[in-house]
């Protein structure tokens, strides 16, 4: 029972965010017309190289386009998807939008393309049967090579492990990888990366934005981790110069922040992959 405290705090938090149980069955309600009317969308934020900042991958981050409330964060919604079980049919949508997206990219821009894509997934969605195979069949009907996609495991619950496990073994089978997301925080532990076969992590943005204020040994600690066991490592929610350069000195290729770009409207994404010195010398 000792080893559940730190998702017990989560969870009464999520709780008294929540309300009663009659506002969940009407957001359940709602988000399942959501995903029916295509009242979801998706940003895409740029995963980029630290030393030049080219653009290597994307992030696909979900938006709800609500009829009355405006656009709502995930935040706002995906606890109630993953309680009402709604999680299932809503992952299904992102990562067939996803999907979607990349092939247009790929057919666009060629070689210019993101090199990965980037979805999150709830621990939810690896307990039901057939995830494995629903989204390896996405993939298929795409014609995109599993290797272009990453799946994050964003957890608000903790994986159980047992079938999950095995939904991973086939995802990684068939060439797509999986990460970490959060990683440090919550229920992205240490022991997910000894229970779980995975690719790589996501240093939580707590750890990177603190960087320069005294955090520096986790961070640098995280990567060194990830090179001992052969993972690769992103740092999230990078927002200044600083702390851009201090990642790369610590060993860091990879990051994401406000400080490269935000989560973006497809259209605005594709400018990204084009720079325009890039243009210009074409
Ligand atoms: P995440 O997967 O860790 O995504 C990163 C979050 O940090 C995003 O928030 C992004 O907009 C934000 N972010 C990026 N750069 C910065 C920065 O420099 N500073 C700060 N302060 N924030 C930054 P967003 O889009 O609101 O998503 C929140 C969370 O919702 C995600 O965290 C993920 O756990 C979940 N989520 C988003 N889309 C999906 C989805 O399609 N499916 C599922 N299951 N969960 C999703
Ligand atoms: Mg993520
Ligand atoms: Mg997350
Ligand atoms: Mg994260």
């Amino acid at each position: 029972a000792a080893k559940k405290i730190p998702g017990t705090a989560h969870l009464h938090f999520d709780e008294s965010m929540a309300a009663s149980g009659a506002d969940y069955a009407q957001l359940g309600a709602e988000l399942r017309e959501a995903i029916h009317d295509d009242q979801l969308f998706l940003l895409y934020q740029p995963i980029v190289s630290l030393d030049d900042g080219r653009v290597i991958g994307a992030e696909a981050l979900v938006r709800w386009a609500h009829p009355v409330r405006g656009t709502l964060a995930p935040d706002s919604f995906i606890p109630a998807a993953e309680r009402t079980g709604l999680i299932v049919p809503l992952s299904r949508w992102v990562l067939a939008s996803a999907f979607r997206q990349l092939a247009e990219w790929i057919e666009r821009y060629g070689d210019d393309a993101p090199e990965v894509l980037n979805v999150n997934i709830s621990a939810r969605d690896l307990r039901e049967p057939g995830f494995a195979t629903m989204v390896t069949d996405l993939l298929a009907q795409h014609r995109i090579a599993p290797e272009k996609v990453t799946l994050e495991i964003t957890e608000t619950v903790a994986l159980e492990l047992g079938d999950s496990v095995a939904h991973l073994h086939q995802l990684r089978e068939s060439g797509i990888r999986i990460a970490l997301d959060d990683f440090g925080t919550g229920h992205s532990t240490l022991s997910l990366l000894h229970d779980c076969p995975v690719d790589g992590i996501k240093l939580d943005r707590s750890f990177t934005q603190s960087a320069i204020d005294g955090r520096v040994p986790v961070s640098a600690a995280v990567i060194h981790l990830a090179q001992a066991l052969g993972l690769y490592a992103v740092a999230e929610g990078v927002e200044t110069a600083e702390q851009a350069e201090q990642l790369l000195a610590l060993g860091y290729i990879a990051a994401q922040g406000y400080h490269f770009a935000r989560p973006l409207p497809p259209e605005r994404f594709a400018e990204s992959l084009r720079p325009r010195d890039r243009e210009l010398a074409a």
